[in-house]
C-alpha cells in the first residue's frame, strides 16, 4: 500500500465531500493512521474507531456521510456490525465501504446483503481509496438530493403534497394515541393570484408565492402565542397558489381561526416584487382535529370546502368547517354529474315567454328560457344551474342547444302559425359567452343551419356579464351588431345601471329590470326614476322593454309613460310552444280589456 497517486487528487473531487464526515471502525492502529493519511487530501473531517460498539457509538453522536468498516474486528465482524446499524433508523441510511483481507466472495456478498455501498480490498491505493469513497458520498448525495425533490416545493422550500399528507397522517394517528392533543388544518388560496401572474408574468408570479411561503413560515415559527412551541407545525404548498398549514397543538377551531386572521392581516401587507407593488387577500379554510378523523385526505377536503366558503362570503376571510358546507358541495357536484349528462342526451327543455307592444298589443318576440326537470330533484331554476353551468363551461354546449333550438322553434312557427307570429327570438348570452372568441362563428353556423336570418334573433347580455370581460365583449358585440343581430341590455337597474355602458356598447335594447318596474307601485319617488330612464332610453334611440309586470297597476303606469314594451306574469308567463298558440287567441281581449 503506497500513495504515489495522491497527487493527482482532483479538485471537483475535492470540492464534492469538502465538509464530508468519515467514521473509519479499524481495530488496527497503523492500518487507521495509514487511511487518515490517505483521505487527507479529501479535507474531510475524519473519525476514528477501534471496535464495532464504538464506531456504532460515534455514528450515533453524528451522523458521518460514509463509514469504512473493516471485516475482522474485536467484538465481531462485518456483517454484524451492518446488522447493528440496519437496526437503528437513524444510522441505516448511513453508506458503508466494507474493508476486507483475504475474504472470499461468499463473505463478501453477506455484506452486500446485510446492506453494504460498496468494498475495497487491501492492500489497496490512495487513488482507488479516495475515489470508492468520494462515488459512494456522491451517491448518497445524490439519493438525499432526489428525497428531497420528492417531498419539498422547489420554489418556495416548502414541504409539498406528499411532506404534508404524511405529516398530517402522523399528527391524526397522534391524535388517537393522545387524548390531549389537538391540531387544525388551514387551507389558504390567495385571491387574486392568477390576475396578478397572468398580468405581470410569471416570473412575479414565482417572487410572490416564495413572499407568501415565508410570510407564513416566519409568522407561525416567530410570533405565535397559540402555537409558541410548535416547532411540529408544518406550512407547505400544495401548488399554485394554494397553501396548507398544519396547526399543531391547537384546542380549538376557534383559536385556529384567531391565527388565521393574523395570517390574513400579514398576508394583506403590500408586496414589493421587482418594480412591482401588488397587493391581494386570502382566504382560509379551517378543520379542527376534534370532529375525528382518520385520514389525511377527508381533512384536506374539508379544509378546501371551507376556503371555498370562505371565497364565498367575499374573501379576505376565514371559515370553519362545518358539515353543512360538505352537504352543499356534494349537492353541487351531483347537480353538475347529472348536468352533464341532461346536456349530452338533450334533457333540457324551452319556454318561451311574450314581449308584447304596450302600445298595440302586438307580439314583438318571445324569449327563450331553459328549463331542467332533474330526476331526482324535480324542476331546478335556472338561477340555480346556470351558475354550475358557468363555473364549469357547460354553459358553452348548453348555450348551443338553446340557440338551436330555439331558431328551430321560431323557424317551425313561421312556416306553420301564421296567426302566431314573434317578428325576433330573444335569447340569453351568458358571461362565459362572452369570453369565447369563436362565439360570432359557432353561432353564425346554428343559424345557417336552422335558417334563420340574424335580424330575426335578439341576444340579451346583462350589464355584470359585460363589465366581466369588457374588452373581448365590446369586440363580440360590435361583431354580432354588423352581422345584424338586436342587441338587448338585460336586467337594467339591478347592477351598476352605468349610463355610459348603454352608450359603449351599440344595444339597440334596453330592458328594465323587475327590480324598478315593481317600485313603481311604490310611490312618485320610483315613478320618476322609471319615468327618466325611459326618457333617457328614447333618446339614446333605445327601445324599452319593461320586465316583470305582475299587476295592472304596473301595466298601466307603464303605459302612462309612454313605455312601449312589456314582459311579465301579468301579461304571459313562459310556456311551451304547445300552449302559446292557444294563450295567444284569448290574450289580447283579456288582459288589455282589463286595462
Ligand atoms: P332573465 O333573462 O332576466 O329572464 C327573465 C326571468 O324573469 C325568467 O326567469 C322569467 O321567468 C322571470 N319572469 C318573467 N316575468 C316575471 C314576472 O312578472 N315576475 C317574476 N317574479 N319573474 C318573472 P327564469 O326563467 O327563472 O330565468 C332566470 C334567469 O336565468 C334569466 O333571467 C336568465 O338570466 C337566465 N336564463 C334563463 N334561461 C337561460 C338560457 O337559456 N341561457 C342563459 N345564458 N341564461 C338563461
Ligand atoms: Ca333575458
Ligand atoms: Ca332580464
Amino acid at each position: 500500500m503506497n500513495d504515489r497517486h495522491s497527487d493527482r487528487q482532483t479538485r471537483p473531487e475535492r470540492e464534492l465531500i469538502a465538509d464530508a464526515r468519515i467514521l473509519v471502525i479499524d481495530d488496527d492502529a497503523d492500518i487507521q493512521a495509514l487511511i487518515v493519511a490517505m483521505l487527507r487530501p479529501l479535507q474531510a473531517t475524519i473519525v476514528g474507531a477501534a471496535t464495532g460498539a464504538e464506531g456504532l457509538a460515534a455514528a450515533r453522536g453524528t451522523v458521518p456521510d460514509v463509514i469504512l468498516l473493516d471485516y475482522e474486528l474485536p467484538d465481531g465482524n462485518g456483517v454484524d456490525i451492518l446488522h447493528l446499524l440496519q437496526s437503528e433508523p437513524a444510522l441505516a441510511g448511513i453508506p458503508v465501504i466494507v474493508v476486507t483481507g483475504s475474504e472470499s466472495r461468499q463473505v463478501l456478498t453477506a455484506c452486500f446483503a446485510a446492506g453494504a455501498a460498496d468494498y475495497i480490498r487491501k492492500p489497496f491505493f490512495g487513488a482507488e481509496l479516495r475515489a470508492r469513497v468520494c462515488s459512494v458520498i456522491e451517491r448518497q448525495r445524490m439519493l438525499v438530493q432526489l428525497g428531497r425533490a420528492a417531498h419539498i416545493d422547489t420554489l418556495t422550500g416548502l414541504p409539498n403534497r406528499a411532506l404534508l399528507h404524511a405529516r398530517l397522517q402522523a399528527a391524526i394517528e397522534r391524535t388517537s394515541l393522545e387524548s390531549s392533543y389537538a391540531f387544525a388544518v388551514m387551507f389558504i388560496d390567495f385571491d387574486r393570484f392568477k390576475i396578478i401572474n397572468d398580468s405581470l408574468g410569471h416570473d412575479v408570479g414565482d417572487l410572490l408565492l416564495s413572499e407568501i411561503a415565508s410570510r407564513l413560515w416566519l409568522n407561525l415559527r416567530v410570533n405565535d402565542c397559540i402555537t409558541r412551541d410548535t416547532i411540529g407545525s408544518t406550512v407547505a404548498r400544495l401548488g399554485g397558489d394554494e397553501f396548507v398549514i398544519v396547526l399543531d397543538d391547537v384546542a380549538s377551531a376557534e383559536l385556529a381561526g384567531s391565527v388565521a386572521d393574523r395570517l390574513l392581516a400579514v398576508l394583506e401587507q403590500p408586496y414589493f416584487l421587482n418594480s412591482h407593488t401588488v397587493r391581494s387577500s386570502a382566504s382560509i379554510g379551517i378543520v379542527h382535529s376534534s370532529a375525528g378523523y382518520t385520514q389525511a385526505d377527508d381533512m384536506l377536503r374539508d379544509a378546501d370546502v371551507a376556503m371555498y366558503e370562505a371565497k364565498r362570503r367575499g374573501k379576505a376571510c376565514h371559515a370553519l368547517f362545518t358539515t353543512s358546507m360538505r352537504d352543499a358541495v356534494q349537492h353541487r357536484l351531483d347537480i353538475e354529474t347529472s348536468l352533464r349528462d341532461a346536456i349530452a342526451h338533450q334533457d333540457l327543455y324551452l319556454v318561451y315567454q311574450p314581449i308584447i307592444s304596450l302600445e298595440d298589443r302586438s307580439l314583438e318576440s318571445v324569449e327563450a328560457l331553459v328549463r331542467w326537470r332533474h330526476p331526482v330533484h324535480g324542476m331546478i331554476p335556472p338561477s340555480e344551474f346556470i351558475p354550475i353551468a358557468e363555473e364549469t363551461r357547460l354553459i358553452l354546449p348548453l348555450s348551443d342547444q338553446v340557440l338551436r333550438e330555439a331558431c328551430r322553434q321560431f323557424m317551425v312557427w313561421q312556416r306553420e302559425s301564421p296567426q302566431f307570429a314573434p317578428l325576433y327570438i330573444s335569447v340569453n348570452l351568458s358571461r362565459v359567452q362572452l369570453a369565447d372568441p369563436d362565439l360570432v362563428a359557432r353561432t353564425m353556423g346554428i343559424l345557417r343551419e336552422t335558417g334563420i336570418a340574424p335580424h330575426q334573433v335578439q341576444l340579451e347580455v346583462t350589464e355584470n356579464q359585460l363589465m366581466q370581460h369588457r374588452v373581448m365583449a365590446g369586440e363580440l358585440l360590435a361583431a354580432f351588431k354588423t352581422e345584424g343581430f338586436r342587441l338587448a341590455m338585460d336586467d337594467f337597474g339591478s347592477g351598476y345601471s352605468s349610463l355610459s355602458c348603454l352608450q359603449e356598447y351599440p344595444f339597440d335594447v334596453l330592458k328594465v329590470d323587475r327590480a324598478l318596474t315593481e317600485n313603481v307601485s311604490r310611490g312618485r319617488g320610483y315613478t320618476a326614476l322609471l319615468h327618466a330612464v325611459i326618457t333617457l332610453a328614447e333618446n339614446l334611440g333605445l327601445q324599452v322593454v319593461a320586465e316583470g309586470i305582475e299587476t295592472i297597476e304596473q301595466l298601466v303606469l307603464l303605459q302612462s309613460m309612454g313605455c312601449p314594451s312589456g314582459q311579465g306574469y301579468y301579461l304571459a308567463r313562459p310556456m311551451e310552444p304547445s300552449q302559446l298558440e292557444g294563450w295567444w287567441s284569448t290574450f289580447s281581449r283579456e288582459q288589455f280589456e282589463a286595462a
